[in-house]
């Protein structure tokens, strides 16, 4: 297995401003932090990349009061001269988007061309809130009162809390950063520990594009783990909204806290997503498409294909052709063009898949390939197709690793129930040449899910449309559409131009 020369590391983490020894705080400049160290581990190798000191909870204080101080500038700024912030943002990720693409695969482990997919999603983000900047458009309604005049306006929220998980460590901050910054929010953005280097990196990007433009520290940092900076950002009042991406457990926590303090979070949290094929189906786009949608990134996206419903019709088939295109996976260094499959992110990772694997079997599974941990260094392992027999518990989890349950049904509607029955609901997706079938799952009694597709894999969602699920997904919205409005305080103003006082509901309240 080829692996990127250590020179070429070094090489890449200077042009980025990552050092070997580095501060895990950044409010406008890198605190200085003594707190325990954290390695940053390149998946494919096992090899530590370089280590952060992170941060205490006194760097907390300082980042959060710059922070809030950054706040009560920037909201001040007009919204299209935010946007003008984060199109230069835009700019300088164009400039990094190779070094920042290689950093993504080098400390998270998906192949190269999807960490550079990654960085483009970051830039299409800056675009879509580039634009937002002068759209940020409140409605005006009628008075029921006259000579007065209603309308709804939108104001910045305040300092933001970013929390995001390992799989995406750049786009998930881009997704709200760059919406944040444009409705005028400052922001602490807490990243995974699991790929803290890729926080290193958009914090120096960041940092040059403010201030070139004598713009307050809006996009700040912190490394650390859950008791020195993660609890204390989510149960910080001056903290408007936390955002947080991963697991239903982080979720439960987080969403809990904040609500005690009756904040806002938008929770964006784990799926377990199927993709239904009907015997009507065009089987080599729907190959296609599971093949991405279960495998790509090692199968450790929130929209993985998780699970896949067969129609009677063309399960065997189907079966067959995933078996012999799972064969023809390449797994190995994800630099390497000619691989399709990186490593898992560590070994705690490589653990999960394997209980699950030994739960899976014990609830009566079979599996139909793959299974297998590969040889270290690193942590990879196979692609594995599992037929589900029944009802099987371990299918109503989300695995985090390339597992894929096949199910088989007979008509649409026992399909639908099935896909439904799971208590997370992201994406999904039907293939169908039937119209009937395609709406039917699209309609109110179709797929519960915050996304669905026809004839589209679960993965790989555009920017442009509001991004986020239902049930233990957790609600959130991100991204496209209206999902701004997260990001801003409404408030509703009614002015009266006459010089009477009538009172709305035609309530009298006359003295005398
Ligand atoms: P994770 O839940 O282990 O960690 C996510 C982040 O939350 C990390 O930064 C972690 O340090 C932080 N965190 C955990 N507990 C916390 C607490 N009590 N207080 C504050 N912060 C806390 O998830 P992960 O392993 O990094 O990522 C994989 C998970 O993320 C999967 O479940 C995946 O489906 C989900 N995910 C969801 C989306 C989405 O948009 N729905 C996108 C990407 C990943």
């Amino acid at each position: 297995m080829t692996t990127a020369t250590e020179s070429s590391v070094s090489e890449l983490l200077t042009s980025l401003g990552i050092e070997q020894d580095n501060s895990g705080a950044f409010c406008g400049r890198w605190l200085d932090t003594q707190g325990s160290p954290i390695e940053s581990v390149n998946p494919t190798t096992g090899e530590v990349l370089a280590t952060i000191r992170s941060a205490t909870t006194d760097d907390y204080e300082t980042v959060a009061a710059a922070t809030t101080e950054a706040f009560h500038q920037w909201r001040t700024w007009p919204a299209p001269m935010r946007g003008e912030v984060v199109r230069q943002l835009g700019d300088a990720l164009r400039q990094k988007k190779e070094a920042l693409g290689r950093l993504v695969t080098l400390e998270m482990g998906k192949i190269l061309s999807e960490g550079l997919g990654e960085v483009q999603e970051m830039i299409d983000m800056v675009d879509l809130a580039v634009g937002m900047s002068r759209q940020l458009y409140g409605l005006s309604m009628h008075s029921e009162r006259p000579e007065h005049r209603m309308y709804e306006q939108w104001h910045p929220l305040g300092p933001i809390g970013i929390i995001t998980a390992f799989n995406f460590p750049v786009a998930v901050w881009a997704w709200n950063a760059t919406v944040a910054a444009v409705c005028g929010d400052s922001m602490i953005w807490k990243p995974s520990s699991k790929a803290p280097l890729c926080g290193l990196a958009i914090s120096n990007i960041a940092k040059e594009v403010l201030e070139a433009n004598d713009a307050p520290p809006i996009f700040n940092l912190l490394i650390g783990d859950r008791k020195q900076v993660g609890q204390h950002l989510v149960a910080d009042p001056r903290i408007t909204l936390i955002s947080a991406t991963g697991s239903v457990s982080m979720g439960r926590k987080v969403g809990n806290v904040v609500a005690q303090r009756l904040g806002r979070s938008l929770l964006e949290l784990g799926g377990n997503n199927g993709i239904i094929v009907t015997d009507d189906a065009d089987l080599d786009m729907a190959l296609r498409a599971v093949l991405f949608a279960a495998v790509g990134t090692a199968g450790q996206r929130c929209t993985s294909n998780r699970r896949l419903f067969l129609q009677k019709g063309i399960a065997a088939e189907m079966k067959q052709r995933l078996v012999q295109a799972y064969k023809s996976i390449t797994i190995g260094d994800p630099m390497d063009p000619a691989i399709l499959m990186g490593p898992l992110v560590d070994q705690q990772a490589v653990d999960d898949m394997v209980a699950a694997l030994e739960t899976a079997q014990q609830q009566g599974a079979k599996i139909l390939y793959g299974g297998g941990v590969l040889e270290g260094p690193g942590f990879f392992v196979e692609p594995t197709l599992v037929e589900a027999t029944g009802e099987m518990p371990i299918t109503c989890e989300e695995t985090f690793a390339p597992i894929l349950y096949l199910f088989e049904f007979d008509d649409l509607d026992e399909a639908i129930a099935t896909h439904n029955s799971v208590p997370q609901g992201l994406s999904s997706s039907i293939f169908t040449t039937n119209l009937l079938s395609a709406e039917q799952f699209l309609s109110p009694g179709g797929s519960d899910c915050g996304i669905a597709n026809v004839n589209i894999g679960t993965s790989g969602a555009e920017i442009g449309g509001a991004f986020g699920g239902e049930k233990d997904t957790g609600g959130g919205r991100e991204a496209g559409s209206d999902s701004w409005k997260a990001y801003m305080r409404r408030q509703t103003c009614t002015i009266n131009y006459g010089r009477e006082l009538p009172l709305a509901q035609g309530v009298e309240f006359d003295v005398g």
